[in-house]
């Protein structure tokens, strides 16, 4: 019997925050269990860290031919149903390119946008998981919220009572989810399958770790609680975050190298958040006002959408000088660095400069924070990034920007207190301390028979398993 190397088949919905970890995923199976791992990707972006883990030949990356929403969507359309209708559209591709390939998959590996995609298991005779690339309340949410009659999902919508579900941290009304607010919407439709979806998969992996979410991994694990929903086993397999590209030398860290240890604050809204003028403004004078040295990675300010950058790569010229406030740039020229659009977020988050994050609570910039021992400013934008930001004030890595109720707006006093906090005050020391316990326990989840290490090679040796009876078969 001829010996192959298990072949496992992984699928990255459009987004960067979907695509790092799945190849991140990727290069795990590939260099700690020796298998042939194939990414096929729904959209073109993410160029650079593709050509990372293409040059080091660790992955077989594949673009599926690009599919076209444009018939099927209008400017009203929400981000979660362009997803899970792209994702649609990539079913025959799919389909097309794994029957092309040479080594047939024991395994179908999908985000949470691509359930749909897991009919292919069958056909192919594959086995079935979903990644989830943010945390386990997330993955909890979604698994409960379809078993809930209008009743008790009123009590939270209509009332705004916080969601109970079982076994995990009850979610305030003001964290909530946008897509469960409007029944009536497709993104509540398109939430409600997918939600339905995950229990015909055989595994559902999760990019967190035990010690990170203990109580809420333990509720998907038990029958009484959510395990009865979910049916499918979770694995945690967190942290998966991009390691840094030593060849990666752009200006930023040539001058974070000049600057005193943990004294800058990193700004960043993640691949897609955008802010509006006002709050661009304030923002810029809150850095200002705080006099703490800063990285800002900026992008021009769009009005009423928060996520206006996320389908773009765009590192295209920006005029800032237009609409930060005037002098802002040269008044700031000693203290901070602002970057248009993109940033090597990674590597500056690792510099031994950095002091502290204001995110938007995008999961990978919260992970990416968290092994980096940083204390961060939780300023969400969209998508469950209220719930992200609520669990990091739970874990107490965290504070909290908070709008003001009258415009919706951070101002710039607000602003300057946060940094001040948490790079200043001696709360920022007691935060920093926390965050540092995480990301050890992060380390040692991921060491060599640390949990999430675990949880990949129960995976793998299933994946193994699985070929060795198509070898058989065969
Ligand atoms: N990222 C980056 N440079 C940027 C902005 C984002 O490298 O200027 C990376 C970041 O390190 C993270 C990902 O893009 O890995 C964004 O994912 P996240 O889940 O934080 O947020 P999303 O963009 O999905 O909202």
């Amino acid at each position: 019997m001829q010996i192959t190397k298990p072949c496992v088949a992984l699928v990255a919905s459009p987004g960067m925050g979907h695509l790092i970890p799945i190849i991140e995923l990727g290069k795990r199976l590939v260099t700690c269990h020796k298998m042939d791992v194939t990414i096929f990707v729904v959209t073109s972006s993410g160029v650079s860290s593709l050509s990372q883990a293409s040059s080091q030949n660790l992955l077989n990356i594949v673009f599926l031919p690009p599919v076209d929403i444009s018939g099927l969507v209008d400017s009203a359309t929400s981000i979660y149903t362009q997803l899970a209708i792209m994702m649609r559209l990539a079913l025959p591709n799919l389909q097309t390119a794994i029957s092309a390939m040479e080594s047939h998959p024991v395994a179908l590996i999908v985000d949470l946008f691509g359930t749909e995609l897991l009919v292919l298991g069958g056909e192919f005779k594959m086995l079935k998981y979903i990644f989830v690339t943010s945390n386990a309340w997330y993955l909890a949410l979604n698994t409960y919220v379809p078993t809930l009659d209008k009743n008790a999902l009123d009590k939270h919508v209509e009332n705004q009572e916080p969601l109970w579900i079982p076994g995990c941290q009850s979610i305030l009304f003001d964290d909530t989810f946008g897509p469960i607010l409007n029944r009536k919407n497709q993104m509540f439709v398109e939430f409600v399958r997918v939600g339905i979806e995950i229990s015909m998969a055989d595994g559902v992996l999760v990019n967190t770790w035990q010690d990170l979410e203990p109580t809420t991994l333990d509720a998907l694990g038990d029958e009484k609680k959510l395990k009865r929903v979910i049916k499918a086993p979770v694995y945690a397999v967190g942290p998966l975050v991009r390691p840094i590209d030593v060849n990666v030398r752009r200006d930023a860290l040539d001058w974070l190298d000049m600057q005193p240890s943990q004294s800058v604050i990193y700004v960043s809204f993640g691949s897609g958040g955008t802010l509006s003028t006002k709050q661009t403004i304030e923002l810029a004078w809150g850095l200002e006002l705080s006099q703490q040295r800063f990285i800002w990675v900026l992008r021009p300010p769009v009005e009423n959408d928060a996520s206006a950058n996320i389908f773009k790569t765009g590192r295209e010229f920006d005029d800032s000088s237009s609409y930060l406030p005037d002098g802002f740039l040269t008044r700031t020229h000693n203290l901070g660095l602002v970057i248009s659009t993109w940033a090597p977020q990674t590597e500056i988050l690792a510099h031994p400069s950095v002091g502290g994050f204001l995110s938007h609570c995008g999961w990978n910039s919260i992970l990416e924070s968290i092994v980096n021992g940083l204390p961060i400013i939780s300023w969400p934008l969209y998508a469950e990034q209220k719930m992200n930001a609520a669990l990091l004030t739970a874990l107490g890595v965290a504070v909290r920007a908070q709008a003001s109720p009258s415009n919706g707006v951070v101002t710039r006093e607000e602003i300057n207190s946060m940094v001040r906090r948490i790079m200043v005050d001696k709360e920022g020391y007691e935060i920093r301390r926390k965050v540092k316990e995480f990301k050890y326990s992060a380390l040692k989840a991921s060491s060599e028979d640390g949990s999430s290490s675990n949880s990949i090679s129960n995976l793998a040796k299933a994946f193994k398993d699985r070929s060795q009876c198509q070898n058989v078969e065969y």
